[in-house]
């Protein structure tokens, strides 16, 4: 949990607060690695001017996977070396207070320490298995970066032409991170986003990978644009690369059935020549590898979210667990908890339903921690059984019935009739019309308030807006 420190402006005196990380868990939240390599950690920026920087405070980076704990303490960390220590055991307690006991291991008072930025980021490449040559080609490619995006643009051929072979998809990769992490800043940095952006197009006309990353491109379209199993197979035709093949596969497993596969063969009964053939073939065989892979996956991942499962059914600090196997909490996991605790419910062993209950109740707290409080509150409200509850959660909570509770009501009762859940989507509609008479008058003379009342079944809209019942 970030706390919020205040900060003055370096360039226009300004205090604002900024958000101030001191733990990072890559299994609580997986993109902190991305983060800390790209030294976005503890970096403020100034809303009314844009300048800002690096913080350059103390934090711990904890890989439980890899028993990994390194410490970042720069000396700016304290005026002495015993305010240092002092700084660097604040933070191993609030690590190791942030775990159950039984997660409590010795790496944990080992940690590494770095003072400086670029080693921790040396050593956290390192536990990844990134070589020594590995770190070597990358700077490589980041000089040739640098040196094509200040180059006149009659002079990219040559330079090009010397350093084609650094070209790869890491590039296109950091490109692209680049590109992005950029278009946030705003206004002042168009121009630099605009060079980034014509070398990134320069990159993807005359580099053999950029080419073949455009054909990927044109190929995930045809399926993402309508996803269906025709498109599915006509992307897969187009397909220029196995990586390309991988990433539809994964996308339209789904779409996968026996009339998929009776359409590819027909494709290759059709197929004009040997060669068409041979490589049609090896693409069904490709597909079917593909499935069954990812199929052993997904047994293995239910395996070990059954484990997780059955941990915090036992642990003395089940939520301390749970918070901090966070990205352990998916959809596989709760697929995992429902099964259990249909079986236990099929079983009539209350002693095991009632563990499962704990667990189901601790994860929902969890995931309502990280959600607005208006999705928090229609969560609720659908947890309702009687009435009463529903008429007292609206009544404790009015003021969260303003526009953006209504627009996610709204929202979800669309999806759900769209999905088939025409059930659903009426109770929706139910505790939607409900809430508007708990609903604060709006004092903003309308705007702001319940978006216009949609025609129920029953209903008609009139070209006013007005809803007219057909009821008898
Ligand atoms: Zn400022």
């Amino acid at each position: 949990m970030p706390y919020y420190a205040k900060v003055t402006c370096p360039a226009c005196g300004r205090p604002f607060q900024t958000p101030v990380e001191q733990i990072l868990d890559v299994r609580v939240d997986p993109k902190a690695k991305q983060r800390m390599l790209s030294g976005f950690v503890n970096v403020a920026m100034c809303s009314a001017c844009g300048a800002g920087g690096s913080l350059n405070l103390p934090f711990i980076y904890h890989d439980p996977e890899k028993e990994a704990a390194l410490l970042y303490l720069p000396l700016e960390a304290g005026k002495s070396e015993a305010e240092r220590q002092k700084a660097a055991g604040v933070l191993v307690r609030q690590l190791m207070d942030s775990l159950p006991s039984e997660e409590r291991k010795g790496y944990l008072l080992q940690q590494e320490t770095f003072i400086n930025m670029e080693t921790m980021v040396h050593r956290v490449l390192e536990l990844d298995g990134v070589t020594e040559q590995d770190l070597e080609h990358r700077r490589k490619q980041q000089e040739f970066l640098q040196e094509l995006l200040e180059t006149a643009p009659d002079a990219r051929e040559q330079l090009l032409a010397e350093n084609g072979d650094l070209v790869d998809e890491t590039l296109f990769g950091a490109l692209q991170y680049n590109l992005h992490i950029i278009s946030t800043a705003g206004p002042q940095a168009e121009e630099e986003f605009k060079k980034y952006q014509e070398t990134h197009e320069y990159l993807l006309e005359h580099h053999p990978v950029g080419q073949m990353l455009s054909r990927r491109a044109q190929a995930v379209q045809i399926f993402a644009e309508e996803p269906n199993r025709r498109t599915l197979l006509q992307a897969l035709l187009e397909a220029p690369d196995e990586a390309t093949v991988d990433m539809l596969v994964h996308s339209g497993l789904s779409l996968m059935d026996y009339a998929f596969f009776q359409e590819l063969l027909q494709k290759i009964e059709q197929a004009g020549d040997e060669e068409e053939k041979a490589r049609l073939l090896d693409l069904r065989q490709r597909i079917l590898d593909l499935r069954e892979e990812i199929m052993k996956r997904s047994e293995a991942l239910a395996q070990e979210r059954l484990n997780l499962l059955q941990r915090m059914t036992l642990s003395e600090e089940p939520l301390k667990l749970a918070r901090s196997h966070f990205s352990e909490l998916d959809d596989a996991f709760s697929y995992v908890l429902s099964a259990r605790m249909q079986q236990a419910h099929e079983d009539d062993d209350e002693q095991t339903f009632q563990a499962l209950s704990r667990v189901r109740e601790i994860v929902n707290q969890l995931l309502e921690e990280s959600m607005p409080p208006e999705v928090v509150l229609v969560r609720h409200l659908l947890m309702e059984t009687s009435a009463e509850q529903v008429d007292q959660q609206l009544q404790e909570n009015r003021e969260l019935l303003q526009k953006p509770f209504f627009d996610f009501l709204f929202a979800l009762e669309e999806d759900s009739r769209q999905n088939g859940r025409a059930d659903l989507a009426e109770r929706l509609q139910e505790l939607r019309l409900k809430a508007q008479n708990y609903a604060p008058q709006p004092a903003d003379g309308g705007r702001g308030g319940p978006p216009p009342a949609v025609a129920a079944p029953g209903e008609r809209r009139s070209p006013s807006g007005l809803i007219i019942s057909t009821k008898k």
